[in-house]
């Protein structure tokens, strides 16, 4: 090959970098080489097979424009699964794709129980359990009854049964036991009913991705994903970069095809997850999306007895007077994780002073966890529907193309509202009011500002809906 078509492939390369940046780069073009230039077509290579069909569905475009903006005699692009003997042998395909399927498609074994022993790959291995969270420790009440029953059926599901509600997605706040239930569903699902249980955070499974594409096991790693019965991934709303996000929308229709169960945590509705795709959020709605609401008081002195009795397991001489007990219940509102560092805290003074726990000594020991109430989480359905029921239009309405005087105050109101309600942004509103431009949004956001400074009753009406979305 010509030495002056390595010189535009690196500076094609360049291009490339530049516009995709360097995580999508590094992700799927780093190992891509140049074989030759042949009847205007660039002839390129990369190590798998899965990488040759991401590029070719993903980047086909965008590679031949970089080559054109380069050569512009170039017509074509054609990508080629290298062989690791012959390099230069692109257009034998046949024996390149026997060597790799010899590597990569090694089907999953079940009988071995550690996915990194199976692969080699610390990637493949799970993130860590606490033994404590199981469906033992955890407390049902009035705000996750469904999650729970929910999680419970998936976790005692049986290997070829039908799969009820896929994905389950659940959703809460901080604290109020997401993970808790995800890990119970694990725990319970890898003891006993031969089925194989994976449970991975988003970080995981991002770092588990990018690292195995990086070592040139991507294939490994979607296969070993493949052999999984149920896979549960939480903290899904810290699942970033392209990507990485498409390549999970792979997986979870690979796996929902396959009749796999697929669960979810997040701390917010799939509707919120402003940063994926329309198409992610669609299948992730359509399975079973429960929320748990907060701990109500009853809950968390249920949580807290058994806390205290789980530690008393270590500690007999450790004991909580019940009016202890219903103080912390009462007054360390916030969530679960704090009515864990609760109890922590008032046997770390026991076990420290010798001191038996009395009220006096709890009321300071947990006085910096007691915290104002927060903020209601508002939705943007709650505005619409609130907004549309004070001016007697329909949610429609505000959602629709109409621009009668009528539909237009309420929608640029509802619009406010938003704004000011959650952290939303412009363009994220714009979608969620029938896909209007943030352009639309900022213009309403402005025009009401103005007009509640002069107009007492329209600001009044705007706090009052205020207070009935936020009480
Ligand atoms: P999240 O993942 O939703 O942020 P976690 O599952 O980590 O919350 O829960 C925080 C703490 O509260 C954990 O110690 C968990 O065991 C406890 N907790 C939350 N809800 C419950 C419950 N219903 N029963 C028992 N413990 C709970
Ligand atoms: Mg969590």
């Amino acid at each position: 090959m010509a030495s002056s078509d390595q010189e535009h492939w690196s500076r094609v390369k360049e291009r490339l970098h530049a516009e995709v940046g360097d995580d999508i780069f590094q992700s799927w073009f780093a190992r891509m080489d140049l074989e030759r230039i042949e009847n205007r077509t660039a002839w390129m290579s990369v190590p798998t097979r899965f990488l040759k069909s991401w590029i070719a569905s993903h980047y086909t475009d965008r590679v031949l424009a970089c080559w054109q903006a380069e050569v512009p005699e170039i017509l074509k692009i054609e990508v080629a699964v290298r062989s690791a003997v012959i390099k230069s042998a692109v257009p034998k395909a046949k024996p390149q794709e026997a060597v790799e399927i010899g590597r990569e498609t090694r089907p999953f074994r079940p009988e071995t129980t550690d996915l990194r022993a199976a692969y080699g790959h610390e990637a493949l291995g799970g993130s860590p359990l606490d033994l404590r969270l199981t469906f033992e420790t955890f407390v049902v009440g009035r705000s996750n009854t469904l999650a729970h029953a929910a999680a419970k059926q998936v976790a005692v599901a049986r290997r070829g049964e039908p799969v009820m509600f896929n994905p389950l997605y659940i959703h809460a706040g901080v604290g109020l036991g997401k993970t808790h239930l995800l890990q119970a569903i694990t725990w319970t699902g890898n003891n006993g009913n031969e089925r194989k249980v994976l449970y991975l955070t988003a970080e995981k499974f991002m770092y588990g991705f990018v690292s195995a594409l990086r070592t040139q096991t991507a294939l490994a790693f979607k296969e070993a994903l493949r052999g999984i019965d149920v896979l549960v991934i939480d903290d899904l709303q810290f699942l970033q970069g392209k990507s990485t996000q498409a390549e999970f929308c792979h997986t979870l229709n690979a796996l929902i095809d396959a009749g796999r169960q697929v669960v979810i945590a997040a701390d917010r509705a799939p509707t919120d997850l402003d940063s994926l795709d329309d198409r992610v959020r669609s299948r992730l709605a359509g399975g079973l999306v429960v929320e748990m609401g907060a701990l109500g008081e009853e809950l968390r002195l249920e949580i807290l007895k058994t806390r205290v009795a789980a530690a008393r397991h270590y500690h007999p001489s450790f004991d909580v007077p019940g009016p202890v007990l219903t103080y912390i219940a009462k007054a360390v509102t916030h969530n679960g994780r704090d009515l864990e560092g609760a109890v922590n805290r008032l046997l770390a003074h026991n076990k420290l002073t010798g001191q038996p726990v009395t009220l006096e000594m709890a009321e300071r020991e947990v006085r910096d966890l007691i915290r104002p109430q927060e903020p209601k989480r508002v939705k943007i359905e709650d505005i619409q529907r609130i907004v549309a029921r004070q001016y007697n239009v329909s949610r429609a309405d505000l959602l629709s193309s109409r621009r009668t005087a009528n539909v237009v105050r309420p929608r640029q109101v509802a619009m406010y509202l938003a704004k000011t309600l959650t952290l939303r942004s412009l363009p994220e509103i714009g979608r969620r009011f029938g896909g209007r431009d943030h352009t639309t949004v900022l213009h309403a956001v402005r025009k009401i500002e103005g007009l509640v400074s002069n107009d007492t009753m329209l600001a009044d009406e705007i706090e009052v809906l205020k207070r009935q979305l936020q009480e």
